[in-house]
């Protein structure tokens, strides 16, 4: 099927959604004054928490860590904590920061995960806005190249950043970690630590990070998987972060 866009500007998109943000857009947005939620998920080296077709792509935005006897890539989401409207979002509805705005703002409502097919009604836009404008998708493909550079940028901004965030998480004390498809952990750091870690992190030679990390999970029958493959597994959830499930009530 074929599908039409143009942005209409009604700002849902700018209002409840955690945006995600580069390296360095995160590093801006805390010197903003801005607050970074940072939500993280893992899979095991032995592909527990992994949907088969993901693989690649999951594979190429994760970092390879220890958790106890057994292997796991953490992915590490650095995203704007937008809780009601973005705190860029004026009174019309306009973005203050639009010359700057971050990747991921230019490329809604469509996918940057390869795996997910664009679904109009699973968007923010109003009908209207699908009802108008240049062709977005022919025959199943995105065909605005702008809009697939920015795709690829935003890609190799998740492979590049992923291990400095790592690191950077390693320091605020971020370890804990929900498996994939089980649900993520949130934290909020404090933005001045945050910020100055991000600068000390960045102005060294890259190391790779030795800490371990641990699972928290949402039931013992995960646990009791992730345990049996030698992840590590929390036994005492820490008040640093929130558990947030994706198991289906
Ligand atoms: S930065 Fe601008 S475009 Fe992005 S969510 Fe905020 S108001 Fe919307
Ligand atoms: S929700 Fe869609 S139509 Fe509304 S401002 Fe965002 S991109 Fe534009």
């Amino acid at each position: 099927m074929n599908t039409t866009f143009s942005c209409v500007g009604c700002g849902k998109c700018c209002t409840d959604h955690h945006v995600p943000l580069t390296l360095t857009e995160a590093r801006m947005w805390a010197a903003d004054g801005g607050q970074v939620i940072v939500l993280v998920e893992a899979f095991l080296g032995n592909g527990l928490g992994l949907q088969a077709q993901q693989r690649e792509h999951a594979e190429r935005r994760s970092v390879v860590v220890r958790s106890g006897a057994t292997d796991a890539h953490v992915a590490i989401t650095f995203a704007a904590y937008n809780v009601g409207p973005c705190r860029n979002l004026d009174d019309d509805k306009r973005c203050r920061i639009y010359a700057r705005r971050p990747l991921v703002c230019r490329i809604y409502p469509a996918e940057i995960n390869p795996h997910i097919p664009l679904n109009p009604a699973a968007k923010d836009c109003p009908p209207e806005s699908w009802e108008q404008g240049p062709a977005l998708i022919v025959g199943g493909e995105l065909v605005d190249q702008e809009l697939l550079t920015l795709i690829q940028r935003s890609r190799q901004a998740d492979r590049d950043d992923i291990q400095l965030k790592d690191a950077i998480c390693a320091r605020l004390g971020i370890r804990t970690t929900a498996l994939k498809g089980d649900g993520f952990t949130a934290y909020l750091p404090n933005m001045d630590a945050f910020a100055t870690v991000i600068d000390q992190v960045t102005a060294q030679p890259l190391t790779p990070e030795q800490s371990d990390w641990l699972f928290h999970l949402s039931g013992d029958d995960v646990a009791g998987q992730v345990l049996a493959a030698g992840g590590q597994v929390v036994t005492e959830p820490a008040l640093t972060y929130a558990f947030i499930s994706l198991r289906a009530a």
